[in-house]
């Protein structure tokens, strides 16, 4: 529990295998995550809302090679850019997501351009590209969303398939970034954004841009990213369950965050984690898999980040 503001960010449950990580490696991860924090804390600080907090994270981590968002999204089995992202306010219940959108810099920028600047929550395609241009957000080509390593990965992901021999390696697999906030006035916000997962079907969207899937913010509850088999985090509304369980049977974040992803997720297979702060300043950081690159702040407290 805590007063102050508080911070909770990932970087995605697709961590490298514990015996594949450098230390080098490990280490890049570890001063990605801080810097993240460091800037989403910066707005806290200065009384900035949980809103622009968590869009300020996100943006970084959206604009970091390392995750599966923005510059860094993997690759479709087409070979194109397909990113979801959303983002809500939990003060107002205020939400905007997109889906399957490619060319826009920053998703999150676009999720928030949904939120203020149309009626709407979740939009796609040419409209979702039009508000972009109306809301003057930055575009970029395809060699800007290029990246080597996440090539390889579709590469080794397509030839594994061919042979008949995939692995379920969670680095080419999972991957997303978000960040979830409370900010001293005490209201609580999330956002969202990710690629995908590796050779998914173009058109496929996943559970970050679904509001009450791998995205909530309610000042009466929590306020969650999550990460993870996308597919089994949409048919659980992991996030909504957590929230429902919180209110209607008094369970605290912990209880009820464990519960979902622990006991739900991983009894249908599904396999990842999410961040949430709730309305208390608690936090919570659970995840059913090897890792999920992750750091949280709470005023003042050290702020620490983490992988496995
Ligand atoms: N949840 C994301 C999706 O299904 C991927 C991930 O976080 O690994 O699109």
């Amino acid at each position: 529990m805590a007063d102050g503001f508080v911070l909770a960010i990932h970087g995605g449950a697709g961590v490298k295998p514990r015996p594949d990580m450098t230390d080098k490696q490990e280490a890049a991860y570890h001063s990605a995550l801080a810097r993240v924090l460091d800037a989403g804390k910066e707005v806290l600080a200065s009384d900035g809302s949980a809103l622009d907090a968590v869009s300020a994270a996100v943006t970084m981590l959206e604009n970091e090679p390392l995750f599966n968002a923005g510059y860094g999204a993997v690759f479709t089995r087409e070979g194109t850019h397909e990113m979801d992202a959303a983002i809500m306010d939990g003060c107002t219940r205020a939400a905007g997501a997109v889906a399957g959108i490619s060319g826009v810099r920053n998703p999150v920028h676009l999720a928030r351009a949904v939120m203020e600047r149309t009626d709407h929550v979740m939009m796609i395609g040419e409209g979702a590209l039009s508000i972009a241009r109306d809301a003057g957000l930055a575009f970029e080509d395809d060699a800007y969303f290029f990246t080597q390593e996440r090539w390889d990965s579709l590469q080794d992901t397509l030839r594994m398939e061919a042979e008949g021999r995939l692995d379920d390696d969670p680095s080419r697999r999972h991957g997303t970034v978000g960040a979830v906030a409370r900010d001293r006035a005490g209201n609580l916000a999330a956002a969202t954004s990710t690629g995908g997962m590796t050779a998914k079907r173009s058109g496929r969207v996943g559970d970050s841009p679904i509001i009450g899937a791998g995205t909530l913010a309610d000042n009466a509850t929590c306020a969650i990213s999550a990460t993870g088999d996308g597919e089994a985090f949409i048919r659980l509304s992991v996030a909504q369950e957590i929230a429902a369980r919180m209110r209607l049977a008094g369970l605290s974040l912990d209880e009820a965050a464990s519960q979902v992803v622990m006991n739900d997720l991983t009894e249908i297979g599904g396999t990842g984690g999410l961040v949430a702060v709730g309305r208390d300043g608690s936090v919570a950081l659970p995840f059913n898999c090897e890792g999920m690159y992750r750091g949280w702040s709470v005023e003042g407290h050290e702020t620490k980040t983490a992988i496995y």
